[in-house]
């Protein structure tokens, strides 16, 4: 699969990725597999994270982007402690999930995306995350509606969740700060 990858190779994809993840020793990777030994997460990934560094090394774009992988990586940045080549893989990921989200490409993490975008809604409305109201409109917009609803109801009756967001003071000043982070963004 690496090898004879089905995509075609794009040599310019791995100067791309140095350049937005800032890891110049990206292309001295050696394949120690020591990133991949300590990744909490390999049982979910199609690519393990030592094989992601290869295809990048290979120019196998649309393979590294439309992976998995990039999505399930869970940013505990073990790998990126672990690497004698001092490559911050957890970074390099970081920086694919950008990419591939620029590009349209979010493919397998539709669902990752999805979620981060109504978590960061519900923190610039409310001050902080509202969790109920992230469960449910997550179920709702992924029409899996009643998905955990045994959970919510234990957790309801334990008084873990509430029925209505608890603002904080600054909620105001959180939503303005939103605001100059996406500027920052557009530029
Ligand atoms: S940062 Fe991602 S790839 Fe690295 S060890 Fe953690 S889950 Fe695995
Ligand atoms: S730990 Fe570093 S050198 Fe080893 S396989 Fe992972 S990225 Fe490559």
């Amino acid at each position: 699969m690496l090898l004879g990858g089905k995509d075609k190779p794009d040599p310019a994809f791995l100067e791309a990725v140095v350049r937005a993840s800032g890891q110049k020793t990206l292309a001295h990777c050696y394949q120690c597999g020591k990133c991949t030994a300590g990744c909490p997460t390999t049982f979910a990934m199609d690519y393990k994270p030592n094989r992601i560094i290869r295809m990048l090394q290979l120019g196998r774009k649309e393979e590294v982007l439309g992976s998995r992988t990039i999505w399930v990586c869970a940013a505990c940045f073990t790998c990126s402690t672990r690497c004698p080549c001092n490559i911050d893989v957890a970074q390099v990921m970081d920086s694919l999930r950008v990419i591939a989200r620029r590009e349209g490409k979010t493919g397998l993490g539709r669902g990752v995306v999805l979620f981060n975008d109504l978590f960061l809604l519900s923190v610039r409305r409310n001050g902080r995350v509202f969790e109920t109201g992230l469960a449910l409109s997550f179920n709702l917009r992924r029409k899996t509606f009643f998905r955990d609803a045994e959970l919510g109801r234990f957790m309801f009756t334990r008084g873990k969740l509430r029925f209505t967001p608890d603002r904080p003071k600054g909620v105001r000043e959180l939503a303005r700060l939103f605001a100059k982070a996406e500027e920052k963004v557009e530029e």
